[in-house]
């Protein structure tokens, strides 16, 4: 089945201007499983493109010597609208200037309408209920209709990707190491996919609280279980995952390249591209839970001067980062300490030197919930 290219149009915003989406397709539609891969929907998130770009090369490949088993779409710039938002020479690409917020933040919530719909179809036979689940789902993003490019955006990607078995948004962080997010359903059973990345942690939740976009193919059959309960089967069906892509400064082919081969391993491990990945690379660390990380949160504004790496472990109560009042009268009193509130690696920090109060530095993967961390659960 030949690799087809579509092109989706978002519509014109102002008169003289029209985006659209790329898509990649790969293999028969309808065929199973399927894979939903997309890169930057932060579109200032570029190691997730550069991250698309060398796993669409192989694609190619195998395509052409007809190795794609199952359905594979790739969409390499999910976000052409923050693709474009430069102000004043600054790419602004993690949330809509006209005001529309984080980008990955506030996506409609698929289950909505579910019940009603499939309750009188549904019954004992688990793989029946899932397709009855899909259909219905469809169908209601079939009669969606939006006016305005972010919400066609999103309405145009909840099209390619809703009936995906795998559905992987690709990001990355400020500064980090390579992490991904997974729910708890899929944890250990997604292992390979931390391995094969080289992830470095693993935050586990059932639902961050964020709205974004992958998580709401797995929660709208969350949800329905437990709604429904022991009265209808209804496994987790979606391995959703957000993978970061380390920092938004690690864009080379080097890594991007480690990265596509890494994904394809995947795909085929998972039954969606034929031949053999070889042995599973070691997994670098355990899954910990997004309830445990300490995501750390300037208590100030000031310069920010940080204590620790990327790659630190640290124990509760050592000195993570001081943020430096340069008003201060006495400079010796100038600087507020920030301490580790639990034991764990050092994932990310911030690369802004100067800190409002409340933003987030960084992000500590912890083994133990933290009691404050409850509701949302992600950075903003
Ligand atoms: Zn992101």
């Amino acid at each position: 089945m030949a690799k087809k290219i579509e092109r989706i149009s978002l519509g014109s915003m102002s008169p003289g201007t029209e985006r659209h989406l790329l898509v990649h397709r790969y293999g028969k539609s309808g065929a199973r499983p399927k894979a939903y891969i997309q890169a930057s929907i932060h579109a200032d998130e570029i190691p997730a493109m550069m991250a698309a770009h060398h796993l669409i090369r192989l694609l190619d490949e195998a395509e052409k010597r007809g190795e794609i088993a199952g359905e594979i779409v790739v969409v390499p710039v999910a976000n052409p609208i923050g693709l474009a938002q430069n102000v004043a020479g600054t790419h602004i690409g993690r949330s809509d200037i006209r005001g529309g917020g984080n980008f990955n933040r506030g996506w409609p919530d698929l289950f909505e309408g579910l019940v009603e719909a499939v309750e009188s179809k549904l019954g004992g036979d688990a793989e029946r209920n899932v397709a009855v689940i899909r259909e219905a789902i469809g169908r209601r993003l079939a009669g969606m209709h939006a006016e305005a490019e972010f919400p066609r955006l999103r309405l145009e990607l909840y099209r390619l990707a809703y009936d995906a078995d795998i559905v992987l948004d690709m990001h990355c962080d400020d500064e980090a190491l390579m992490h991904i997010y997974l729910t708890n359903d899929f944890w250990p059973s997604g292992a390979d996919l931390a391995a094969e990345t080289g992830s470095r942690a693993v935050f586990l939740s059932y639902e961050s609280g964020g709205q974004s976009f992958e998580e709401q193919f797995y929660l709208a059959f969350r949800k329905l279980k437990l709604h429904f309960g022991d009265r209808f089967p209804i496994p987790p069906t979606v391995l959703t995952s957000t993978i970061e892509f380390r920092g938004q400064f690690d864009v080379f082919d080097d890594l991007g390249i480690h990265d596509g081969k890494a994904l394809y391993r995947f795909l085929q491990r998972r039954g969606l591209i034929a031949g053999d990945p070889g042995p599973l690379p070691t997994l670098l660390c355990e899954g910990t839970p997004l309830e445990g990380a300490d995501y750390m949160r300037a208590p100030k504004g000031g310069i920010l001067a940080y204590h620790v790496k990327v790659g630190d472990v640290v124990r509760k109560g050592d000195l993570v980062a001081e943020i430096i009042d340069p008003l201060a009268e006495d400079q010796s009193k100038a600087r507020t300490e920030m301490r580790a509130i639990t034991d764990g690696l050092v994932v990310s920090r911030c690369s802004k030197k100067l800190v409002a109060p409340g933003e987030g530095i960084t992000m500590i993967a912890g083994k133990e919930h933290l009691s404050h961390r409850k509701g949302p659960l992600l950075s903003d």
